[in-house]
């Protein structure tokens, strides 16, 4: 039986452990500290570690679980800085087996967050790392607004029982935003009293699902009329396309 728990770093990251008997993968371990924690209370052995994009609160625990494991393979995207010597670069329509756990995943690219970022994805679950949150998406460091905008709808056709294993807490201030941009929404409002209460008892919101995040995520809806009403009024311009909603929405959030 195969499962996935978050292992909380710093202030609001979650490195996504997947387990099968005693094998292990992690997704993006910022810091190696705690992920060693809970390999050796849960007689663990790292196969492998699965990196999402550079930075730093993604990639900064590798060295160190390599040297605790120095057979757990690497993946990383091919487009980017790697973070290991003999990481396995990735690129699009790459596939990766892990067969400790039994496990294939597809790798998607979706540049915005940063250039190279990808996503793998399979079996419904999705290791998004910076790109899409619960009630958000990430901020443009590197990308342009048409490129994230084409990675989110990427993610968003994705199947609505997808699991979302996003890399941040940021669930309850996304949703501040998105209720803001649109007030009339039920299902926002319904995820957001969920949420508040999950968070009062310290526990993650995450994953989401993909048919959750279409329902309340204003990021991945510019082409609902109300959002797009909302960011028009709010750009105070007329934004004839969906990239440019996004676009608007973006900039919004970047100073809400
Ligand atoms: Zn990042």
């Amino acid at each position: 039986m195969r499962q996935i728990c978050p292992i909380p770093a710093f202030n609001d990251n979650y490195i996504w452990l997947i387990s099968k008997d005693n094998q292990a993968a992690v997704v993006d371990p910022g810091d190696a500290a705690p992920v060693l924690t809970i390999l050796a209370e849960r007689n663990l052995e790292l196969a492998a570690i699965l990196i999402t994009h550079h930075h730093r609160d993604h990639t900064g625990g590798i060295d160190r679980l390599l040297a605790q494991w120095p057979r757990a393979k690497v993946y990383a995207p091919a487009a980017e800085r790697l973070p290991a010597a003999g990481a396995l670069a990735l690129q699009d329509g790459d596939r990766v087996t892990l067969d400790a756990l039994d496990l294939t995943l597809q790798v998607l690219a979706v540049p915005g967050h940063t250039l190279g970022h990808i996503a793998y994805y399979g079996e419904e679950l999705l290791f998004c790392g910076d790109t899409l949150f619960s009630g958000g998406c990430g901020r443009l460091f590197e990308g342009t607004p048409e490129q994230m905008h084409a990675s989110l709808s990427r993610l968003a056709a994705l199947p609505n029982a997808t699991q979302v294993y996003c890399t941040h807490e940021y669930t309850q201030a996304n949703l501040a935003f998105c209720h803001a941009v649109e007030p009339h929404n039920p299902e926002l409002q319904d995820y957001l009293k969920k949420v508040a209460k999950l968070r009062q008892q310290g526990i993650p919101t995450l994953p989401s699902s993909i048919a959750r995040e279409k329902a309340v995520n204003v990021f991945l809806r510019p082409h609902i009329p109300a959002v797009r009403a909302a960011a028009q009024h709010h750009a105070m311009l007329e934004l004839n396309e969906d990239y440019q909603v996004f676009a608007a929405l973006r900039r919004w959030k970047d100073a809400f």
